[in-house]
């Protein structure tokens, strides 16, 4: 029988559920069972793919094409646990299945209510992800105890868990323990507030992972046990890392978290090998040599915003030894000069949408070409390469994307041709893993090693063909297309020591011991540079 996890949240929001969550599947994997990891967001949006980066930080893409919370992200990479449509479930997802089955009469003449037809339905998704052969679920609420929205979600743990029975499914709250400078002491009352909202409805937590930024003292200890109602044992300290989050599944491990988990399920404790994580953070935290990568985005504040990406990063930093810094520039910045660009060993232009920064994103492009600095293209990257190649190599000057001029006389990047003419938006991007043959004797398969791949995908816009006898001959070569040929996915320039865009997400697919090839290629190349 599938054994549950709930992971709930207290106090403030951006505790690291995520990756704690993510951190307590890899233990529990490395300890013989089987993990499947699903989040629920409480906000009205049936995915997160509507909303700006601002609001949620990055969309991630799953291989089945679904646009999932970034923490998703984390259980991919850290737990290596494959995510699809059942690993990510938002209140507008769980709300408007059940408003189309009351449409289509299902409930048979029932008032439709939130309990039990919306808990229902929160429950039915949680037991979705228990497929045959797993062992363990790990299902994170996303959102804090207290807030209106995750009320749904948490009373339909409260049923789960006692219809489940004891032992078979637990709730850990993650809960902040922040230290008051003026009064020189840690506070334990945020989390006993936080615990008692949980009682309130009925919840009551089996374990408590702290998060703090000093040692948790005894004293405190006794009281989180003694008022948020949890054994003693059964309160673990969460510690600020000091330098990576790759150190979180260690600390945990050092905490006996896995297998006081494995207690409360009641679960045999087997051994652990923990010997290639440990490889993995020697890596981390003592690199040989480093370099320096531009990233020319839009949200240049926003870390989270491309938080693949700079995982991304990490891994390939893992397998050459280095230490990728990676400095984020605002591409409006860049528009009229460039020499913010100087003393970098590499460039990157993620993806992105809408027209702000294009110009910016064009420049650094010319520059990275004219240069000779390794850089990278994700997506609109790539598309940007497209443009700045034909701006200032063909000689058309206003080559655009019909996304940002669909006036242009030279749609060098347009919607597909059957779409041509369809006003697009909403549920028209081509998501998820396509596959992708690679041109024999080019960079792009030298550095997979393979001729065909398959990447994830979101975007509108395509490479437009009419342009690609023109592109080719200037230099702009073809790197990779779909398996027809149709469809141009990658680009590159053999003249430059590593010039190259893809139209495909390969931050999605880098895992810490599988860096993807083409982060490495740029790693490596910025290094040589
Ligand atoms: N805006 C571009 C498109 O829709 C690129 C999208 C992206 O970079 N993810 O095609």
């Amino acid at each position: 029988m599938t054994k549950h996890i709930f992971i709930t949240g207290g106090v403030v929001s951006g505790l690291g559920k995520g990756i704690t969550a993510a951190s307590l599947a890899y233990l529990l994997k490395s300890r013989g069972y089987s993990v499947a990891m699903q989040k629920f967001d409480p906000y009205l949006n049936v995915d997160p793919g509507t909303m700006s980066p601002y609001q949620h930080g990055e969309v991630y893409v799953t291989d089945d094409g679904t646009e999932t919370d970034l923490d998703l992200g984390h259980y991919e990479r850290f737990a290596g646990v494959s995510c699809d449509r059942h690993s990510n479930y938002t209140s507008g997802k769980i709300y408007s299945s059940v408003i189309a089955r009351e449409r289509e009469g299902a409930y048979l003449g029932a008032t439709v209510q939130m309990i039990p037809h919306i808990t229902d339905e929160i429950k039915a998704a949680v037991r979705s992800a228990a497929k045959p052969g797993i062992d363990i679920v790990i299902s994170e609420i996303g959102g804090t105890a207290g807030d209106i929205e995750s009320l749904p979600f948490l009373e339909a743990i409260r049923q789960f868990k006692n219809e489940a029975g004891i032992g078979n499914a637990i709730v850990i709250h993650l809960t902040l323990v922040p230290y008051i400078k003026s009064v020189g002491e840690m506070k334990t009352k945020p989390s006993q507030q936080s615990v008692s909202i949980l009682h309130s409805i009925g919840i009551f937590p089996d374990m408590l992972v702290c998060r703090t930024e000093n040692p948790i003292e005894d004293e405190q200890r006794r009281k989180l046990s003694l008022f948020c109602n949890v054994p003693d044992e059964m309160v673990i300290e969460e510690q600020d890392v000091e330098h990576s989050i790759y150190e979180v599944p260690q600390e945990l491990a050092e905490r006996g978290m896995d297998a006081k988990v494995l207690k409360l399920l009641g679960l045999p404790v087997r051994d652990s090998k923990l010997d290639d994580w440990h490889w993995l953070l020697d890596r981390v935290l003592h690199p040989a040599r480093k370099c320096r990568i531009a990233m020319v985005g839009k949200y240049a504040g926003l870390r989270d915003a491309y938080k693949s990406i700079f995982e991304s990063f990490a891994h390939a930093g893992i397998a050459l030894q280095a230490k990728v810094e990676c400095d984020m520039l605002e591409a409006e910045e860049l528009e009229q000069d460039c020499t913010k660009l100087e003393g970098y060993d590499g460039i990157l232009v993620p993806g992105g949408f809408g027209v702000r920064g294009i110009a910016g994103k064009v420049a650094a492009l010319r520059y990275a070409r004219e240069h000779k600095i390794p850089c990278l293209g994700i997506c609109l990257g790539m598309q940007c390469m497209v443009i700045e190649y034909a701006r200032n190599v063909l000689g058309f000057a206003d080559a655009d994307s019909t996304e940002f001029n669909p006036d242009t006389a030279h749609p060098v990047i347009d919607f597909m041709p059957e779409q041509r003419g369809i006003s697009a938006k909403g549920g028209t991007m081509r998501l998820g893993a396509y596959p992708c043959r690679l041109v024999d004797g080019s960079l792009a398969a030298k550095l997979y090693g393979k001729e065909e791949i398959s990447e994830r995908h979101r975007h509108r816009f395509e490479y437009n063909n009419d342009y690609k006898e023109k592109l080719v001959s200037a230099g702009l070569k073809v790197g990779g297309t779909s398996p027809d040929g149709n469809l141009v996915e990658m680009v590159e320039l053999p003249e430059h020591p590593f010039y190259i865009g893809c139209q495909f997400h390969p931050e999605f697919k880098s895992r810490p011991f599988t860096p993807h090839p083409l982060f490495v290629g740029l790693i490596q190349a910025a290094l040589n540079h």
